[in-house]
């Protein structure tokens, strides 16, 4: 319920930044229609705090006619190009990878929701990696990333077309974006899902908990939509299938730039040559505590630099010192799916192997026979790292 108290002063604030236009001033008091939404951008621009919006409880919501599994499309820069443009960052095409199985299982519909400036024919890649139907909102001020903006559409889509579910990238967009869209609609959210399945109709959601030792599984049987984030790497990537085009459905929301609370005043762009991508990486060659000293451990980029890869570190390793934390691989790093990992070193503790375990091949290099990392290791040596490594280093060299 949304009611407009005595306090309105008549300022206008309201009326211009509802997508709905569902405010009018009547006698120079804003009046609300039928045809809102509850999105709340009204609220936040009232100077005197007039508009108020009463949530149902959990209990008593309405839940029938949500339908749908949604995944937000999140764009990045496109850097290749010299021109301002954007193209999809992969963790998109990895949820839509599980949204496609969660709606299949569901027997619903799986939508992409393409908030953009301009639309570069992203339906071709959307429908490819499985997505039925793309809402595109395409209007000038969703040029860049804002809260206010994104999350003001997000939740005016949601109001109309009611999805079951929805998700988004464990990444600073999705992580800042998912809680504010969460507490407007006043429903729940699960962050860094390493697990998405169905059970009896409902979303199951399983992250880590207490660090790490334990898995939770949360539903949300009292609120909709049941939300999401997932980090990059985390879900298997489907076999894309070119042709298959998803139908785009252009969606008018209206967006008045005073919604916008941050405004950018300058971009810089730091182009470091050396700058880790060990999320994107094929190669990583990791090294934990057992690599002992800083000398030793260098050596590992030496084997990065022959296979053409990047090196990883264990928290061990970060906490002696050995590596940065830009190159943590692990729940409290970076989640990483490469084709090869290798780990020397390492012993395999659960945090750190809930941020690799999706590598193609892991190789382990440790002299403890039953060190854990073993029983995620397709191939794993017995021995010294200290002994192996510059005998790598010199059978690769030989190699090149
Ligand atoms: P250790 O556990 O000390 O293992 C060293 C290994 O090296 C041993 O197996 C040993 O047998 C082997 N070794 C020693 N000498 C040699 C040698 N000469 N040759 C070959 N092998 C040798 N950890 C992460 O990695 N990433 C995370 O993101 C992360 N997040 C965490 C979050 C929380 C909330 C908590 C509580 C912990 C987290 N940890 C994380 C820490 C994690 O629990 C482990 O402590 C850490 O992974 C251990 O690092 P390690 O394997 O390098 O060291
Ligand atoms: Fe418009 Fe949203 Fe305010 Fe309703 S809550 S009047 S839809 S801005
Ligand atoms: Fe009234 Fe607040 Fe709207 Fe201004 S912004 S017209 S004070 S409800």
């Amino acid at each position: 319920m949304i009611n407009v108290s005595k306090k309105c002063i008549g300022c206008n604030k309201c009326v211009p930044v509802c997508p709905f236009a569902a405010v009018q001033l009547i006698d120079k008091k804003a009046v609300i229609n039928e045809a809102c939404t509850l999105c709340g951008a009204c609220v936040q621009v009232c100077p005197v705090q007039a508009i108020e919006i009463t949530r149902e409880e959990g209990a008593t919501r309405d839940l029938t006619g949500h339908k749908g599994v949604w995944v937000f499309v999140e764009l990045m820069e496109n850097h290749d190009k010299t021109k301002h443009s954007h193209k999809i960052r992969p963790v998109t095409f990895e949820l839509l990878s599980i949204g496609r199985k969660l709606a299949d299982e569901l027997g619903e519909e799986l939508a992409a929701v393409l908030l953009t400036d301009k639309n570069a024919g992203f339906e071709k890649e959307l429908g490819a990696y499985g997505a039925d139907k793309v809402y595109l909102v395409e209007n000038p001020e969703l040029y860049e990333y804002n809260t206010d903006i994104f999350s003001t559409a997000i939740i005016a889509l949601t109001h109309k077309h009611k999805p079951s579910a929805m998700l988004y990238g464990a990444t600073i967009m999705g992580r800042d974006l998912a809680p504010r869209v969460a507490s407007c609609l006043y429903t729940g959210l699960t962050a860094d899902c390493t697990g998405l399945a169905i059970k009896d109709g409902l979303l199951l959601q399983s992250r880590p908990a207490f660090g790490g030792n334990i898995m939770a599984d949360i539903l949300s049987p009292k609120s909709r939509p049941q939300m999401s984030t997932v980090r990059p790497n985390v879900m298997k990537l489907a076999e894309p299938i070119y042709g298959k085009i998803a139908v785009t459905v252009r969606e008018d929301i209206k967006i008045d730039k005073s919604l916008r609370r941050v405004k950018v005043l300058e971009r810089k762009l730091i182009h470091d040559k050396g700058s880790v991508k060990i999320d994107e990486a094929r190669i990583i060659v990791s090294g934990g505590r057992g690599m002992k000293t800083k000398e030793k451990f260098k050596q590992l980029e030496e084997i990065c630099q022959l296979l053409g890869g990047v090196v990883g570190a264990s928290r061990g390793a970060v906490d002696m010192g050995l590596k940065d934390k830009a190159h943590q691989v692990g729940q409290s790093g970076t989640t990483v799916s490469p084709k090869l990992y290798l780990a020397f070193g390492i012993s395999g503790a659960v945090q750190h192997i809930v941020g690799m375990k999706a590598s193609d091949i892991i190789v382990a290099v440790n002299k403890d026979p039953n060190a854990p990392i073993f029983n995620v290791a397709k191939h794993g040596v017995v021995g010294d790292a200290h002994e192996i490594v510059p005998k790598l280093i010199e059978a690769l060299k030989k190699q090149k």
